[in-house]
């Protein structure tokens, strides 16, 4: 092999670190700001009870509000906000948000739960009730019922660092708040987990919904999934929903709750309001044409 290659490799590969590392860097900066600033918002989408198809909690979800760049999906700031250490700072803002507009609804009597993601990085510290201490904190501060939230994590979570893990989430379950496992079937969990974790729903994910009106091993798995759920007294969601079809399967399978681009994409406050009212308004007919023919 010549040298020259070798070298030329060299200053490619270098030249494409150096970009990358600028970028992360540059990212990292910004993201720093944006934590100073508050540069954050939340959109918030529904998830329906299966059968009733009434709403029954929102899922908040968080989207950086650049100045320059306009509104950046998750995917594109967690993965290094958990890296840093910024993930904390943000979370705490999501939590604090959320539960804020969540007893503005309550206010207006829409009677809603909550589901909010949660990185292990904060939930993992030196104690482990110090998660559980600043949830109770914050449902007492906007006297919010802890039965209205729900906390979501991922099984890659429950690997990370089991024990510990298992006493945050302990701790959590203690306080009456409910845990979400999220992206169900993208990890590589050990089902006993299922068992020895305070689980109460399990969310399958969007991946096995996609196919599983085409690919019989999918619409297999969700069964299964669907019946490992029930056999521990477990609910489920099915996320990303986004045909009736896939709906009406997932009613015939008993699958609980759903949540998808079919009901509602993520939205701002102000629309999720009018969604709010709107069902509201439904279910009020709804009850008035009940009493008429009754
Ligand atoms: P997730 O918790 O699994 O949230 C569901 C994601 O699927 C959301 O993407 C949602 O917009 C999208 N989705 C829902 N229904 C459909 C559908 O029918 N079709 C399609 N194509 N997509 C659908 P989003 O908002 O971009 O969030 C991505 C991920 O970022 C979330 O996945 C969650 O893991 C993470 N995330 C979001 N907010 C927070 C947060 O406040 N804290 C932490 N730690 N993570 C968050
Ligand atoms: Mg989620
Ligand atoms: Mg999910
Ligand atoms: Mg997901």
């Amino acid at each position: 092999q010549a040298k020259g290659d070798g070298r030329n490799n060299f200053s490619f590969f270098s030249s494409d670190m150096n970009k990358d590392m600028l970028e992360r860097i540059t990212l990292e900066q910004s993201l720093r700001r944006a934590v100073l600033q508050q540069e954050f918002c939340l959109h918030y989408q529904p998830i329906i009870d299966n059968q009733t198809e009434q709403i029954i909690a929102v899922e908040a979800l968080v989207r950086w509000l650049d100045p320059k760049k306009g509104l950046i999906p998750p995917d594109q700031f967690i993965p290094i906000a958990e890296e840093t250490g910024l993930i904390e700072p943000i979370g705490e803002w999501v939590l604090q948000q959320a539960l804020s507009d969540l007893k503005g609804w309550h206010e207006k009597g829409y009677l809603i739960n909550m589901a909010i993601n949660v990185s292990s990085r904060q939930l993992v510290h030196s104690h482990a009730n110090e998660f559980a201490c600043l949830l109770n904190g914050l449902l007492q501060k906007f006297d919010i019922a802890p039965q209205s939230l729900h906390i979501e994590i991922t099984e890659s979570m429950l690997m990370a660092d089991t024990e510990q893990a298992l006493n945050a989430l302990n701790a959590i379950r203690a306080l009456g708040v409910e845990i979400y496992l999220d992206d169900f079937g993208t990890g590589y969990s050990s089902l006993s987990y299922l068992k020895r974790f305070p689980i109460s729903v399990i969310k399958i994910d969007k991946s096995f919904v996609d196919n599983m009106l085409e690919d019989k091993a999918d619409a297999n798995l969700i069964k299964a999934i669907i019946m490992m759920g029930q056999s521990l007294d477990m609910k489920l969601v099915a996320e990303g929903v986004e045909n009736m079809a896939q709906q009406e399967f997932l009613q015939g399978l008993g699958c609980d709750y759903v949540q998808g681009y079919l009901i509602s994409r993520p939205l701002a406050e102000v629309d999720i309001i009018e969604l709010l009212a709107d069902a509201a308004k439904t279910q009020l007919e709804e009850i008035e044409l009940n009493w008429e023919t009754a």
